[in-house]
């Protein structure tokens, strides 16, 4: 009783502090009004004042709120707008018609950070005064890729740095970081990020600490290839302990047969680490295939050294065959067998949607001759590999550490369907998280791990970057066959107070901003 009761008058306290706030500044732009929304697990119908790029109201409906423009939420569910942490967008908010960011803004998501998997512009500050120059669609962050710093100032050598080289790298990360770089990104499992020991790594995430950014990584391994994915999880553990930063796993995942299941150990492995106090957080997205072309897939490293006349001469010399075709039947094993690689070739079209087991089996080889003979005919076949179980996938999933990151790059649906397919299927289909879960894994979790400030929670005093769509509407289109092919289902997208998308369409606007983190540094940590 008494605390219902407090819990009234802690209300209208509330409700009146908005409003004489309110009205000191003037009348709202725009009031969302009726939608429903969960403020952490509580749902409510509440109105939504938005004045310039801000929310400046929160709360239940007043009598005498006077707005430009009024919005019907009612039968609505209004969110923060959805935050990617991991993209690859650099280039396409560099184009002019790609700017726009479409096929995010499609799917509710008004911010994303790129710069990922270690490549990024070495110079933060100018990419990110073009895209304030040139206009965005969505608000953009930027990490310092590592294996950019290391080509500066490395080239793609396979070579340790000097205490000098390495002191040169270290002044670009200074310089990025002051930039407003929301931290590091390495891609320990490419070239040439994957030839740097982790004694480098932690000495180049210690200025990213200093100035309190986060470490974000493309493991080593996420496989079998070379140290596996256990190893891996233990030097991210390791780089956060020594160079006392946040760390956080990019596309978390299980990929291929030997490491099938590895998901429980590895969610036991940054519990542990969680427990003793370290930061580590991960992103996925939510598809159990990834998809590459069949020579980086299958072909051994060897083989391929030369680009792809050595790989035909190669595949001409008798006296390698059979090492040739050992090493491809092991990577095909590896991925998870010629059942799991789905074909598509655009120069021989009968191939496509086929599987290296069926298209073997119809030429009458076994799989290693039948990729020799498709490669043979077309260097760029592409293949779906369907890589990771569900199991894995939802395991991952259910954490209240992993958020949603799409990982997007062409020729995926994740970049047009990440979101969009996380509602329909994981939350609506298959009930593998609740709502509330759903939407804070894409919302509020993130801002918090990346350090984006007032964004991420509807509140008076953020961004307005806000969402109005019914769950149930949400459909992702895009496909392996056609990943090209925008979400639907947002009513309404709001990026810093502008309406971008009204009633499923593109209003033209370009309303995003280039985000720069503010820190000071703190030298003790270097
Ligand atoms: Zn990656």
């Amino acid at each position: 009783m008494r605390n219902t009761k407090s819990r009234e008058i802690a209300l209208i306290i509330f409700a009146l502090v908005s409003y004489t706030a309110l009205k000191a500044q003037g009348d709202l732009d725009i009031l969302i009004t009726g939608a429903g929304l969960f403020i952490e697990k509580e749902f409510k119908y509440v109105d939504v004042g938005i004045k310039g790029d801000k929310i400046v109201y929160v709360g239940d409906p007043q009598e005498g709120l006077k707005a430009e423009r009024s919005i019907d939420g009612s039968g609505y569910l209004l969110s923060p707008g959805f935050i990617d942490p991991h993209t690859h967008l650099t280039y396409d908010l560099s184009r002019k018609d790609r700017k726009a960011n479409l096929p995010y803004l499609m799917q509710g998501v008004t911010t994303i950070v790129t710069g990922n998997d270690g490549t990024s512009p070495v110079l933060i500050g100018d990419k990110l005064d073009e895209w304030e120059r040139n206009g965005i669609g969505t608000n953009a962050a930027l990490f310092i890729g590592h294996g950019s710093v290391r080509k500066e100032i490395l080239s793609l050598d396979d070579v340790q740095p000097t205490a000098g080289e390495l002191e040169e790298m270290r002044s670009l990360v200074v310089r990025a970081m002051e930039e407003g770089a929301y931290g590091i990104s390495t891609g320990l499992f490419y070239s040439p990020g994957s030839y740097s020991g982790t004694e480098e790594v932690i000495e180049l995430s210690k200025i990213a600490a200093a100035y309190g950014g986060i470490y974000d990584t493309h493991l080593r391994d996420e496989s079998s290839y070379t140290i596996g994915l256990i190893r891996s999880i233990d030097e991210v553990i390791e780089i956060a302990e020594k160079a006392s930063i946040p760390v956080h796993i990019s596309h978390i995942k299980a990929l291929g047969k030997d490491v099938w299941g590895k998901s429980a150990e590895v969610i036991e492995i940054i519990e542990d680490a969680q427990k003793k106090g370290l930061h580590v957080t991960a992103n996925q997205y939510p598809y159990p295939a990834s998809r590459t072309n069949l020579i980086s897939a299958v072909i051994p490293r060897w083989a391929e050294n030369g680009g792809y006349g050595s790989l035909i001469k190669r595949f001409d010399d008798n006296s390698i065959t059979d090492s040739l075709q050992a090493g491809i039947i092991e990577n095909i094993r590896r991925r998870g067998g010629p059942q799991t690689l789905i074909f598509s070739s655009a120069k021989d079209t009968s191939l496509n949607g086929r599987s290296l087991k069926d298209i073997a089996e119809d030429w009458q080889m076994n799989p290693a001759q039948a990729v020799i003979r498709s490669l043979r005919q077309d260097e760029d076949i592409r293949v779906v590999s369907y890589n990771m179980t569900e199991e894995d996938l939802n395991r991952f999933m259910r954490q209240d550490w992993v958020m949603t990151g799409s990982d997007g790059t062409p020729g995926h649906p994740r970049k047009y369907g990440s979101f969009s397919r996380k509602m329909r299927k994981y939350y609506g289909e298959d009930k593998i998280v609740d709502l509330p879960f759903l939407l804070n894994s894409q919302t509020a979790v993130v801002a918090e791990t990346l350090g984006i400030e007032n964004r991420g929670k509807i509140q008076e005093g953020y961004f307005a970057d806000l969402i109005l769509f019914k769950p149930e509407e949400v459909k992702d289109h895009a496909t392996f066959d056609e990943p090209s092919r925008l979400s639907s289902g947002m009513f309404l997208v709001m990026v810093n107070g502008k309406v971008v998308i009204k009633n499923g369409e593109f209003t033209g606007e370009l309303a995003g901003k280039a985000l720069r983190k503010k820190s000071e540094i703190n030298i003790k940590k270097i």
